[in-house]
This record gives C-alpha cells, sequence and structure tokens, in this order.
C-alpha cells in the first residue's frame, strides 16, 4: 500500500464520526451491549470487537491498522511504551529451560529481561556479536527457541544480517524478533527478509514530539492474536488513546521529519569529521562505518542518531565539552524535535572510566529539527572548551 494512503486514510472512518478529519480520542473504559447474543459473540471473538480498553479502542485501531500496514505486517499491536512491546514479543515465544540467542548491548531493558526476568524459568541467553552469521550459528543449542535483534544498535550501529540470521532461525523453528526502532518500516523492512516480529519504540520518531511514549510489535495476525489473548491482556501494557491521538498526529509527519533530520545529521557528520578534536563517528551510512556495505543493502536511510568519540576523551573532558552545549539537550531517548547528547561515561563510575574502552567515550548525539549550521556553531563552541 502506498505510504501516503497509509499515513492519511488506513483506517479513518469519518463518516462514523461526523466527518472529522481529526479521528476522535475514544476516551473509555467500556462499551455497552444491546443483547446478550451480541456480548456473546464479542467475548467469543475479543480481537474483533470493542469490550473494554484494556483490549481494543477504536482511536488504537486507527494507529494500530496503519502501523501494522507501515511494516508490511498482517497485524501490530500498540503498548504503552517500547519495553512494553519487548516483553510481550519475547516472553510469550519461550518457555522453561529453554535457550536465547540475543546481539550484544541490546536495549537496557531488553537485557534486563534476559538477565533477570528469564533466568527465573531456567531459560539462559547467549549474546553474540551478531556482525557474521557465524556467530550465530555456533551459539545454537537444540534448545534455543528465540533469536532477539537490535539492527542497528542504537549506541554503536553494530548490524547482524537480516536474511542470514532469519533463514538461520526459520529452519529450525526458531522465533526472531527485531528491535527496529533506529530504522522505523520507512527506512528498513524486517519482515521482507523473513524476521517474525518487528518491535519499535513508538516514543522516539513515530511520536517526534517527546510528549508520549509508546511500542509496537507487528507481525502475521496468528502470532499477533496469541500474544493478544494472552499477554496483551494479562500485562495490560496496552495505549491510552490519548497517547494514541498523539501518535497518530505524529505519524502524519513522520517522512517529513525524518527526511529533514537525516539530512541535518549527514551535514553534521560531515563538519565533525573535518574537526582535528574529532576521532571518530559512528553512522551506519557513513562510507567510513566498518559495516556501511551491508547496512546499504539493508537499511535505506539512517536518521539522526550517531555517536561521535574526541582525541583524548576522558570523563572531565567529556563533561566539558557536554555541559558547554547550548541547543543540544543532555537527555537520555531521541527522535523529537529537539537534538540531544548523551555521554556514556554518565553511566560508568569515574574510577571505572577506562580510556583504552573506546565505548567507554561514547558521545551520542541526535539531530532533530533545527537548522544544521545552529547546531554545528554550537558543536564549534562546545567543541573549543573541550
Ligand atoms: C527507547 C528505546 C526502546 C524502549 O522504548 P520505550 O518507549 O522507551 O519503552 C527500545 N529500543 C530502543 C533502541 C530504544 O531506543
Amino acid at each position: 500500500m502506498d505510504l501516503s494512503q497509509i499515513l492519511n486514510e488506513l483506517g479513518e472512518e469519518r463518516s462514523g464520526y461526523f466527518n472529522a478529519v481529526a479521528p476522535p480520542i475514544v476516551q473509555t473504559s467500556n462499551f455497552a451491549f444491546d443483547t446478550v447474543e451480541d456480548l456473546r459473540r464479542a467475548f467469543a471473538d475479543e480481537m474483533g470487537s470493542y469490550i473494554y480498553s484494556r483490549g481494543l479502542n477504536p482511536t488504537t485501531d486507527i494507529l494500530r491498522r496503519k502501523l501494522a500496514a507501515l511494516d508490511g505486517a498482517g497485524d501490530a499491536l500498540v503498548f504503552a511504551n517500547g519495553a512494553a512491546a519487548i516483553y510481550a514479543g519475547v516472553v510469550p515465544h519461550v518457555k522453561a529451560g529453554d535457550h536465547v540467542i540475543s546481539v550484544r548491548s541490546p536495549y537496557s531493558w531488553a537485557q534486563r529481561t534476559f538477565d533477570q526476568i528469564l533466568p527465573r524459568w531456567n531459560i539462559s541467553t547467549t549474546y553474540v556479536d551478531g556482525t557474521d552469521i557465524r556467530q550465530f550459528e555456533e551459539a545454537l543449542r537444540p534448545n534455543t527457541s528465540f533469536i532477539y535483534l537490535e539492527s542497528p544498535n542504537s549506541w554503536n550501529f553494530a548490524i547482524q544480517p537480516l536474511a542470514e540470521v532469519a533463514a538461520l532461525a526459520r529452519s529450525r523453528g526458531i522465533v526472531t524478533l527485531i528491535d527496529n526502532s533506529y530504522c522505523t518500516p520507512l527506512h528498513q523492512r524486517p519482515h521482507e527478509l523473513g524476521i517474525d516480529l518487528c518491535m519499535q519504540t513508538a516514543t522516539k520518531y513515530i511520536g517526534g514530539h517527546s510528549d508520549t511514549l509508546g511500542g509496537v510489535l507487528t507481525g502475521t495476525p496468528e502470532r499477533i492474536r496469541r500474544i493478544f489473548e494472552l499477554d496483551y491482556l494479562a500485562v495490560g501494557s496496552g495505549i491510552a488513546p490519548f497517547n494514541a491521538w498523539l501518535l497518530l498526529r505524529g505519524l502524519r509527519t513522520l517522512p517529513a521529519r525524518l527526511e529533514r533530520i537525516a539530512r541535518t545529521a549527514q551535514e553534521v557528520i560531515a563538519w565533525l569529521k573535518q574537526h582535528p578534536k574529532v576521532a571518530r563517528v559512528l553512522y551506519p551510512l557513513d562510507p567510513g562505518f566498518p559495516q556501511y556495505e551491508l547496512a546499504r543493502t539493508q537499511m535505506s536511510g539512517a536518521g539522526g542518531l550517531f555517536t561521535i568519540t574526541l582525541k583524548g576523551g576522558n570523563p572531565e573532558r567529556i563533561t566539558r565539552f557536554c555541559e558547554a552545549l547550548q541547543h543540544f539537550l543532555m537527555a537520555v531517548s531521541w527522535g523529537g524535535y529537539e537534538s540531544l547528547v548523551l555521554p556514556k561515561c554518565a553511566g560508568i563510575d569515574p574510577a571505572a572510566f577506562d580510556p583504552a574502552n573506546e565505548e567507554h567515550q561514547y558521545i551520542r548525539l541526535y539531530c532533530g529539527l533545527e537548522d544544521a549550521a545552529y547546531l554545528i556553531k554550537d558543536l564549534e563552541q562546545a567543541l573549543e572548551r573541550f
């Protein structure tokens, strides 16, 4: 389906709500029925009915249909946040005694799910670098039931060969999930490469205005229905109608924002690369990126998030640089209108900082909707303080 049709028309049945151009926020907990028979029919098919907003809600459903279509998937579920979508994507697909393969350093709450929650059921996880299919082959065990991917990774942008991993997993009945937050379905289409489940945080690019959280999980109708009928309803982590409405609003401008953000990021990166104090810029679609060739085959764009290191970076100098920035807010997250900076060393005890470990020196930058020249000027003065 055409992208414009998905964003502007799909799922919007305006005659049902006064021909309003913007859909209503159906702010209700429950839905009333005229007959016992109607109620019975709804109970028999909760996924095809509006009964109670922990399940389906009309505002959320418009978003759900658009997000499924955007991913080229049969169906979607929309969650209160991305972490909830990860949990609901992983937990229903593993059982006691299973084994999981995950890419190294996935999103922090995915990692905690593997390290602290799954071991409750004696489920172990092997972490792999994930840049080469052989690493997955070597990590396989007879009880491997799930492979967790994040491509690119949101700090070092490491990439997994998605089609190869999907083929390996399918040949053994292993379920695959990718965190596709970095690319969004506009820049990477994992279902077309054979990945079973696509997860993304809607908090970032889809919302785009740093005013709501949200998460998405897409897959076949059968798989999504199984998740809905048990884990989704049991945990109750579906999105609220108002937040779904904010995400619908954000979605309208997603292509325009991503295009602008990517162009700004490329200008800023080109400037940073020629700066004498900059040691390295990590951006998957930069020709200097170690996996540039693979990135080009899997991704059609790379957005506004990238990582830099500075020559002679230590906690004091990195702190001076980050605190000198006037227009990059120091904050977690990304994908909004505002540019951001996040130094890795903020999460490291200064006594444990290892200057030989490049990751300790990572400074993650996100370019928002400001002018590139405005951001470059800010970086220029902050680099003078470094
Ligand atoms: C932010 C983020 C998440 C989690 O999403 P929330 O909406 O914050 O729960 C997952 N993966 C990546 C890569 C993220 O950046």
